[in-house]
C-alpha cells in the first residue's frame, strides 16, 4: 500500500505441489500478497517454493530495498482506534465458556 509499485518477487507458501497457488512477496514491506493477473494466480507456488525471493535477495543483496517508513493504521471515520478498543471479537472471554455450554444443552436437545 505504502510501497509506490515497488518491484515484487513471485513466492509459493508451501513447497508441496497443489497446495497453494503463487504468491507476490513485496521486499519493501515484507509481506505476500494475492496477484492481479488470473495467469499468475493459476501458478503453483510449488515452482517457486518457499525460499526464493528471500534468497534472491540474500543474493543479491543490493537490490534489497529500505523498508517502509510508513505502516498501515486502521481508522474508522478517520478515527485512529483506541489500542484498548482493537479486538474485535465482539464476546467477553468471560462469558464466551458459559456460551458454549449452553449451545452444547441446545445440541443435545434435538438428539433426545
Ligand atoms: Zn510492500
Amino acid at each position: 500500500m505504502y510501497c509506490n509499485n515497488h518491484p515484487c518477487l513471485p513466492v509459493g507458501t508451501s513447497d508441496v505441489f497443489r497446495t497453494a497457488t503463487v504468491k507476490i512477496f513485496c521486499p519493501k514491506c515484507s509481506d505476500i500478497y494475492f496477484p492481479r493477473s488470473k495467469y499468475q494466480g493459476n501458478i503453483d507456488g510449488a515452482y517457486y517454493g518457499t525460499t526464493f525471493p528471500h534468497l534472491f535477495l540474500m543474493t543479491y543483496g543490493y537490490l534489497k530495498p529500505p523498508q517502509c517508513a510508513t505502516t498501515y493504521v486502521p481508522r474508522i471515520f478517520g478515527f485512529r482506534i483506541r489500542e484498548k478498543e482493537k479486538p474485535l471479537d465482539g464476546v467477553d472471554p468471560k462469558t464466551k465458556g458459559n456460551e458454549k455450554a449452553e449451545e452444547n444443552k441446545n445440541k443435545e436437545v434435538p438428539g433426545v
